[in-house]
């Protein structure tokens, strides 16, 4: 599985001449963990040197960055940027802004949209758009079945060809056995990865939220632990039968995580994400009876959340995943029993998991760095990394800036935030994405920004660029949202 780049898709920009001075530098995969400058020329990381050491780039920007951390940038591999068919919700434009404002420098986007991406002719429709629109670099998921129908299989090999990073129903489980087999027989000609929705729509019936002692108490239906994890033990024997390579998407409970364990411990191709709501909130959080923290899978107990973040920890869940799903307020603001599910996550996932778990105790700094852009070697692509040589793709941040996370102020089109109200620490500076800045705040300490050119594509990094960036959130935003 070595594609890479050409899977990616973006609109054309201009490879960045930087130098980042004085940023602490942190990339677990090569070890570094020290204040370097930075500098980047043609849209690559020329050269590294310690703090003061390197000269500005000619035509260059130079941006003071003492007491910010430089991270290999993140990598999301489940997003939904309801595009075709539901642009009042996202599009590529503002789902790729606000990936960037959250300092991910690629993503894998979704295929539940209207239609559904389950052809040749809507991905090379979409991989166009994205040619035209996306500030990041964008890959694909296709259908596994016609229409997520769960009933027919989609061209698999041809949509391969066309580019589709690997098949997801997402939203939707395959519910029959026997149609996963097959969809893993062809995955093993076709390549790419299957990713699974895991869920018993039998044993998740009508139901809103976990079941457990607080659904029982707010007297709402509930859909057991048992829907999401017998269906990954069931589908990690099927791929261990068909000796097939499987994903397993949004992880939201211990037992998922048992059987996950024991499907590695077997050998079994699988991988598995976990969302930072799962990671940081609990089924306690609905008795508010707030639409924002109604998601599917739903937050579940603390014993679950804890089980995740240890499975996280310990490398057992690969990676995290926001599993972005905007809707329109006028969509969400229903009530609880009548909303749609799921949060928007790009632009709070860091802050949220830095200052929930690694702020208090339960996770390295190092190992969230790592975690956030573990997603892209799942699906066969290049992982960030800070050293010399390679394409810029990186963020700045700024670990003691506060803000509270607010109603409004996103680069997302959508609100429907279940971080709303609370103060996170990390606030995202700069993120630099296939060589190209994508994103950077408002700040005093950057000059006046270089006037854009439209670039060609960089022959140095393989950069499939951006332009350079406008803010994409209002001044302010980033601090009084
Ligand atoms: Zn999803």
């Amino acid at each position: 599985m070595t594609y890479g780049r050409e899977h990616l898709h973006q609109r054309a920009c201009e490879p960045s001449e930087l130098l980042i001075r004085g940023a602490h530098a942190l990339d677990p995969r090569t070890g570094l963990d020290e204040p370097l400058d930075i500098l980047i020329v043609g849209g690559a990381l020329a050269e590294l040197g310690p703090p003061g050491s390197l000269p500005a780039p000619p035509d260059g920007d130079v941006l003071e960055a003492e007491g910010r951390h430089a991270f290999p940038g993140f990598v999301d591999p489940h997003v939904h940027l309801r595009s075709p068919g539901q642009e009042y919700k996202e599009d590529l434009e503002s789902g790729t802004a606000a990936a960037a404002a959250g300092g991910f420098c690629a993503l894998i986007a979704m295929p539940n949209t209207e239609p559904v991406l389950d052809n040749a002719a809507i991905l090379r429709s979409l991989i166009d758009s994205a040619r035209r629109q996306a500030r990041v670099p964008v890959g694909f998921l296709a259908g596994i079945t016609r229409g997520l129908q769960g009933a027919e299989l989609t061209e698999m090999a041809e949509l391969r060809d066309a580019g589709a990073l690997g098949f997801t129903d997402d939203g939707m489980p395959v519910v029959s056995a026997g149609m996963l087999r097959r969809a893993l027989q062809y995955q093993r000609l076709a390549g790419g990865v299957v990713a699974l929705h895991e869920e018993d729509p039998a044993l998740s019936g009508d139901g809103v939220m976990h079941e457990g002692a607080v659904s029982a108490r707010l007297g709402l239906t509930g859909i057991p632990s048992l829907s999401e994890s017998t269906f990954v033990a069931r589908d990690a024997a099927l791929a261990r039968y068909e000796d097939a390579r499987v994903h397993f998407q949004h992880l939201s409970c211990q037992e998922s995580v048992h059987a996950l364990e024991q499907a590695k411990q077997a050998g079994v191709r699988v991988s598995a994400e976990a969302c930072p709501h799962h990671l940081t909130l609990t089924d306690d959080a609905v008795r508010t009876l707030d639409s924002r923290f109604k998601m599917n899978p739903p937050l579940r107990t603390e014993a679950d959340r804890r089980a995740l973040v240890e499975a996280l920890r310990s490398g057992t869940i690969d990676c995290i995943a926001t599993d972005h799903a905007p809707h329109a307020s006028h969509e969400k603001e229903v009530p609880f029993e009548q909303a749609p599910m799921g949060t928007t996550g790009l632009e709070t996932a860091f802050a949220a998991l830095y200052t929930e778990l690694v702020l208090k105790g339960e996770l390295e700094l190092g190992t969230l760095v790592e975690r956030m852009s573990a997603g892209a070697a799942l699906y066969g692509l290049p992982t960030p990394r800070i050293a010399t040589g390679e394409p810029a793709n990186l963020c700045l941040i700024d670990l003691r800036a506060r803000h509270q996370v607010g109603a409004g102020g996103y680069a997302s089109r959508s609100a429907n935030c279940c971080f709303e109200g609370r103060t996170l620490h990390g606030r995202v500076v700069l993120t630099l994405a296939a060589g190209a800045i994508a994103f950077r705040a408002p700040s005093p300490e950057w000059p006046a920004a270089s006037p854009p050119s439209p670039g060609p594509r960089s022959a140095s990094t393989g950069a499939l660029t951006v332009p350079p960036a406008t803010p994409s959130v209002p001044p302010g935003a980033l601090t009084a949202r």
